[in-house]
């Protein structure tokens, strides 16, 4: 069974239903943008709902800025292990 995602692109306010696919990303039809994936479970607000089509984009930009934060944390993690393991041999011969 394939089910239908909703993308949205919070510019334009457009959104359509197009299966989830690794190889293609739906494109908006007025300003040619790749569309946001929503999933299928997310309540897509009317055009003409301002104050939904705001809260659904604050709401996606926390959700992606959260994972972007998580990503950078194990960036870093991995950047300091891997500074002490330089700079341990030094520490050994000061001491
Ligand atoms: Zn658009």
């Amino acid at each position: 069974m394939s089910s239908n995602h909703n993308w949205v692109c919070f510019d334009c306010r457009y959104s359509k239903r197009e299966p989830k696919s690794t190889n293609f990303i739906p494109k908006c039809n007025s300003c040619k943008e790749d569309l946001y994936c929503l999933g299928y479970k997310v309540a897509i607000p009317k055009k003409t709902d301002l104050k939904n089509w705001k809260k659904l984009k604050e709401d996606c930009f926390k959700r992606s800025m959260t994972v972007l934060e998580r990503e950078t944390i194990n960036q870093v993690k991995e950047k300091h292990s891997l500074e002490k393991e330089e700079i341990k041999p030094k520490f050994i011969f000061k001491n």
